[in-house]
């Protein structure tokens, strides 16, 4: 199974480079299924279309419009690799068996039926199936799996086919240490496991789509996430005792196993304050409640010690940017009610965190993470952990230098540069 993001298939250039690839892998007596993301920026391109003639384009219509940028890229590669005389088919989500709920914009896979595409591998044919979409299982309309969704669909068909592997393609050369854009010295990771993967993602590192990861770890489906600009060996994400048995063995022939497997970064983030909370019991509830209700999902909490004197307490947290208007307004609705005395919006802030399957049996890494920020003069707003994260609020401003703080902490760089960037959008 391999799966080519859209800045592999930007354009007809790219499109014939990963035909040859895939005929390669063919030609090295593989069985191969190609999940295709849409050429380029075409979803973005197809959003604005839709914006313009719609100020709130009905879901059924945009996805049914949006499936349209995968169908281009499918139909394309499969005549270039014709090209190269083999048989090659496309199929659109559907006819690939991608079954969902009827949620469109965030469609849920609840079957995979590949009928079709067994049938193709069968005829010796190689299958190229249109990623990020599939069919309602109730209303048998066409359904997107959200943005970045290919990822996902490229995993989901790899468990029903029973691959090997998914083999994850794009511009990068796979998971760093950190964003090479803002760490020079990042590092390729060679092996991580789910868990972390997952936490580096739900932490702001834009590796993979968060679902296509706990797909995979369900079924225990390894991913190699690889650029299809070269032929380097990417990062494997397995699970955590084949991350373990590697490390194990390194211990043993005395090399170095890293405790922090990565730094993660989200400068999405933005801080709420509830000044002027009354202490007593019901009130963060209430708070809370407001926020759950108007469906805003939010991330660290702070509640500081109320004064005695007042017998009035804050409470931050951090939610996403883009709800931060919606979570003011439902704030704002209650203030009377609960009698909080006034709210403060931030959205000048981010987050930065540590991830590492290590850290659960390492005692100091917090203080480690800690000490490093502070000689570089950044300020922690606030903390979260996990047991295998830890995570900081701070400055959007010092986001760069908190991370590259806390990969020399934890000795993450590598002496010469190994993160090339290939194409832009780093999908
Ligand atoms: N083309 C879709 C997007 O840009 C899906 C994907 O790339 O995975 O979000
Ligand atoms: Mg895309």
């Amino acid at each position: 199974m391999q799966k080519y993001g859209g800045s592999s298939v930007a354009d007809a250039a790219g499109v014939k480079r990963v035909a040859q690839r895939i005929v390669n892998t063919k030609k090295a007596g593989h069985q191969v299924v190609v999940v295709v993301s849409a050429m380029g920026d075409t979803t973005d391109e197809l959003i604005d279309l839709a914006n313009e003639v719609s100020p709130l384009p009905p879901a059924r219509e945009l996805d049914m419009l949006l499936t349209a940028g995968e169908r281009i890229s499918m139909a394309v590669l499969a005549m270039a690799i014709q090209n190269l005389g083999h048989e090659a088919r496309s199929f659109t989500g559907s006819q690939a068996g991608v079954i969902t709920d009827a949620e469109h914009g965030k469609a849920k896979i609840i079957d995979v039926t590949p009928g079709r595409i067994e049938a193709a591998i069968g005829e010796d044919a190689i299958a190229i199936v249109a990623g990020f979409q599939g069919v309602s299982q109730t209303t048998k309309d066409i359904t997107t799996l959200g943005r970045g969704g290919s990822d996902t669909t490229a995993v989901a068909l790899a468990v029903a086919l029973k691959a090997d592997v998914c083999e994850i393609y794009s511009d990068v050369d796979g998971i760093f240490t950190a964003d090479p854009r803002i760490e020079p010295r990042a590092r390729k990771v060679p092996r991580i496991s789910y868990e972390e993967t997952l936490e580096m993602a739900a932490q702001g590192a834009k590796i993979l789509h968060l679902r296509c990861v706990e797909y995979a770890r369900r079924y225990d489906m390894p991913i190699h996430v690889r650029s299809s600009f070269s032929e380097k060996e990417g990062t494997w994400v397995v699970k955590a005792a084949d991350v373990a048995g590697v490390v194990s063995e390194e211990k043993e022939a005395h090399m170095e196993a890293a405790i922090i497997t990565g730094v993660a970064h989200d400068r999405s983030q933005a801080k709420i304050t509830v000044v002027g909370v009354p202490d007593k019991p019901g009130e963060a509830a209430a708070i809370f409640r407001a926020v759950a209700d108007a469906q805003i999902n939010i991330d660290m909490i702070v509640q500081n010690i109320s004064e005695a004197k007042t017998g009035l307490t804050d409470i931050s947290f951090t939610l996403p940017q883009g709800e931060g208007q919606t979570a003011m307004t439902a704030l704002d609705r209650v203030r009377e009610r609960i009698g909080f005395e006034s709210l403060q919006y931030d959205d000048s802030v981010g987050k930065v965190s540590i991830v590492g399957a290590g850290m659960s049996s390492a005692p100091g890494i917090s203080a480690r993470f800690f000490e490093a920020l502070s000689e570089a003069g950044v300020n922690i707003e606030m903390i979260s952990t996990s047991e295998i994260r830890v995570s900081v609020v701070v400055a959007e401003a010092q986001i760069e230098a908190a991370v590259n703080a806390a990969h020399a902490a934890f000795e993450l760089g590598s002496d010469e540069i190994e993160a090339v960037v290939y194409g832009g959008t780093g999908r």
